[in-house]
């Protein structure tokens, strides 16, 4: 096979499909190589609001949230599909440490709930602005930018992250979970997630108890439909959503926001965050036999969204010097 290619991203899901975007803004030619159609990869399930959890805690991970955050807020104002910015209410039953929260710094609008705001269950919590994106929509966009810019899609499985080679010298990993198996990497493990979609009542505040004894609990409005979580099942494969606790869900949910009293259940669905033990790998590694170079940007465990552009930003880079580079061969 000839290449055509100075870069090859495989996987298509929201880290794939930004890197591809800021490798294409340095003027590289890219081709994305996935698995999955896009409305099947685990970033189409994802509820996308900014909110980093479910990684490390670094400053590389507070830079790459203040970056996505910075990017998302100037998408929002152009009016990019799926975009929007959301006033968020957080609340907690334990009381939080005085000052701002790590992730505070790059947050619009942050403040302490009020008492009042909270009600007497909680003893703390934050009021802020964060984006949120409709991936359903947003990832054709994104895609579709891809491939204005002369970029090509490929719907291919690989066995090995080394096939990949054979488009392009230079290597971009955002596989997400599939890296488990690509690169042999048993750090990264699933995150299960459960979610309940229902008709969108006229809510337009998110909102999110950190902390419920009874469960992990949002409710995130979008244009039509409201996104219920959720769970946070460490090394659960099992993508079928059970009946119990989507029932479950829903109570906890109606609880915190009674407006959804009867809400019509538009679909269920389960996704697999991909974690990663140590962290999210991003980073080169040098050339292999073949001289093939490859950049790592997977493990955004419950993050993706959150982190996608710091990274990408940051793996384009690295790509870009590898891409410019010795070949090795
Ligand atoms: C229920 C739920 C709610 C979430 N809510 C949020 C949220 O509110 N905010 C947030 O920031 N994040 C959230 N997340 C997390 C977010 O969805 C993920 O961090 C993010 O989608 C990871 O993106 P990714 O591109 O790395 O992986 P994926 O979207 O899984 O994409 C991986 C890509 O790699 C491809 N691939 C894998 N293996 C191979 C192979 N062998 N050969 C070829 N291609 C391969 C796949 O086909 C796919 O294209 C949520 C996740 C879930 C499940």
């Amino acid at each position: 096979m000839e290449r055509t290619a100075d870069v090859v991203v495989v996987g298509s899901g929201i880290i794939g499909l930004t890197t591809a975007l800021r490798l294409q803004d340095k003027g590289l030619r890219v081709v994305v190589v996935t698995a999955d159609g896009l409305l099947s990869t685990t970033s189409a399930v994802a509820a996308a609001v900014w909110y980093p959890v479910g990684v490390d805690v670094s400053s590389r991970v507070a830079e790459w949230g203040a970056a996505t955050l910075a990017e998302f807020a100037r998408q929002a104002e152009a009016g990019i599909p799926g975009v929007s910015m959301r006033n968020t209410r957080m609340a907690m039953h334990r009381q939080q440490p005085p000052g701002t929260p790590w992730w505070g710094a790059a947050v619009p609008e942050l403040r302490r709930l009020t008492p009042a705001e909270r009600g007497p269950a909680y003893a703390d919590g934050w009021s802020f602005t964060a984006p949120a994106v409709e991936m359903p929509l947003y990832l054709p966009w994104l895609l579709g930018r891809v491939l204005d810019n002369g970029g090509d899609i490929v719907h291919r499985r690989l066995d090995v992250l080394a096939q990949a080679r054979a488009w392009a010298p230079v290597v971009v990993n955002a596989t997400g979970l599939g890296a488990r198996q690509l690169c042999g990497d048993h750090a990264v493990h699933p995150i299960r997630g459960q979610l309940v979609l229902v008709r969108n009542p006229g809510l337009h505040t998110s909102t999110r108890i950190q902390d419920d004894p009874a469960g992990y609990t949002y409710v995130h409005p979008r244009s039509t439909d409201v996104v219920l979580g959720g769970t946070f099942d460490e090394d659960d494969w099992n993508t079928t959503p059970d009946p119990a606790t989507a029932a479950a869900i829903l109570t906890r949910c109606t609880a915190h926001v009674p407006d959804l009293r009867g809400a019509r259940v538009l679909g269920h669905a389960v996704g697999l965050r991909p974690a990663r033990r140590g962290g999210i790998r991003l980073e080169a590694t040098a050339p292999d036999r073949s001289g093939t170079r490859y950049v790592h940007n997977y493990g955004h465990g419950g993050a993706g969204v959150t982190l996608s552009w710091g990274c990408a930003d940051a793996a384009a880079e690295l790509a870009a010097a590898a891409v410019g580079g010795p070949s090795g061969e």
